[in-house]
């Protein structure tokens, strides 16, 4: 029998495994993670999970029976240490696993604060895991001073969560603007404004210099001079892709393990889905860190692995939660240069429409659905609407659909 080995359990992983078998494909399937706990959901441990407001249960993707009545084999807490092409296998602490085809779904890792700027304190948090989440929950305990380093969707999503258990917040963003690499000024600006009502103290253009204390973080100076009093830290400046078993056997790897529009790595049935690789999207080579991306690509590799030989189309859309407002995003914002920003009903809703010319590219809807649901039938359909369309407030989109 024909066996597809996945490599990472968690949310590409598992789309793979399930179009497997929706597909019909009756080999065998081994689905395999070094975590404890069967595919989970990483969105909550940012949102819900972290304020202890979502049971374990309600974290998995799928319930376990669902691994047995599907014939998927669910290794956990089994880590892959490396993986031989030639001998087609894949080594185990304890065994050897062969493969006919190969899926890489390692997912990426928080980029490590280095130990120069004291990333070797205690008292320093990551959030990519379960149990990241479990560690850093019960740290956030109200008067407590938080600063949280990186000002980007998972920073600010800790700030609000903490702020809703009376800690003292304080973020740091090294760039001109929290947001600056995924989002334009406007919506930059409008969580500004959102975090400072909340009383988080954002500061932007704030380089660190280095986190200080101890043994313990105790507070952080900044290259300015300024110093800040911190009893813990949140570090959230981005992610690395985890390529290693890739890079060990020669796959092309940049920025992420390599994939052509079928999914397929530099080396003959070997694939890679989810946040560990990169992927061509419309001339450029981009990583898609989205639970979104992770099921449609990882649908699609399914079928590439059963030669049915598919193109994936990637049709981002990604979302945020931050207190009260709920972030949509449609479309992927890169290469735009120009904006435009919808007016709405008050001022805790907006959208921001963005352009490369004439074209849109994409929509950041804050309580906005309407707007986000509207932008996404349009990009779906290639049907942009004109830059003096949206520039005009009169103008109803819905009208081009
Ligand atoms: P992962 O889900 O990370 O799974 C990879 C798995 O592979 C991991 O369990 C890892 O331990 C395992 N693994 C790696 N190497 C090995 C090995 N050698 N052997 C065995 N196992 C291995 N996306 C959104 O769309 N919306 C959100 O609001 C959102 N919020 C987020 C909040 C947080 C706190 C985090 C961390 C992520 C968030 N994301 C969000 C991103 C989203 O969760 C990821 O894009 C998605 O999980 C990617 O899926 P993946 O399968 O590629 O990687």
């Amino acid at each position: 029998t024909r066996r597809i080995v996945i490599v990472g359990a968690g949310q590409a992983g598992l789309a793979v495994a399930m179009q497997l078998r929706r597909l019909g494909f009756d080999g065998d399937v081994s689905l395999i993670g070094e975590e404890a706990l069967p595919p989970y959901q990483r969105p909550p441990l940012s949102k819900a999970y972290l304020l202890g407001k979502l049971d374990d249960d309600r974290l998995l993707l799928k319930p376990l029976d669902f691994y047995r009545d599907q014939k998927i084999e669910l290794l956990l807490g089994a880590r892959v240490e490396a993986v031989d092409l030639a001998k087609r296998e894949v080594r185990l602490a304890e065994r050897l696993l062969p493969f006919d085809d190969l899926v890489l779904a390692t997912g990426a890792s928080p980029r490590p604060l280095p130990a120069e700027v004291g990333g070797g304190l205690a008292g320093l948090y990551y959030l990519r895991n379960q149990m990241d989440a479990l560690r850093l929950g019960p740290e956030l305990q109200s008067g407590r001073r938080l600063l949280i380093l990186g000002g980007g969707y998972i920073g600010l999503e800790v700030a609000a969560i903490a702020r809703s258990r009376g800690l003292e917040v304080t973020v740091l963003e090294m760039a001109d603007r929290i947001l600056q690499r995924v989002a334009a000024p406007q919506t930059s600006d409008f969580f500004r404004k959102l975090h400072a009502a909340h009383g988080v103290q954002i500061m932007e253009s704030a380089g660190l210099l280095r986190l200080t204390g101890n043994g313990h973080v105790s507070g952080a100076d900044l290259i300015d001079g300024r110093q800040l009093p911190a009893d813990l830290a949140v570090i959230g400046i981005g992610v690395l892709p985890r390529t290693a078993l890739a890079e060990a056997v020669g796959i092309n790897v940049e920025n992420g393990i390599r994939v052509d529009a079928r999914g397929q790595t530099s080396a003959h049935g070997v694939w890679a889905v989810g946040d560990c690789c990169s992927l061509p999207f419309e001339g450029r080579c981009i990583r898609l860190e989205s639970v979104p991306n992770a099921n449609d690509q990882g649908a699609i590799v399914a079928h590439n692995i059963l030669g049915m030989d598919r193109d994936y189309l990637p049709q981002p859309w990604f979302w945020s939660d931050q207190y009260d407002v709920k972030l949509q995003i449609a479309g992927l914002n890169q290469g735009y240069n120009r904006t435009v920003v919808r007016p709405a009903a008050d001022n805790r809703s907006q959208s921001v429409w963005y352009f490369e010319n004439d074209r849109l590219l994409s929509v950041d809807a804050m309580n906005e659905p309407r707007s986000y649901m509207l932008a996404r039938r349009l990009l779906q359909k290639n049907a942009s609407p004109r830059f003096e369309q949206i520039a005009d407030p009169e103008f109803d989109p819905a009208t081009l659909l």
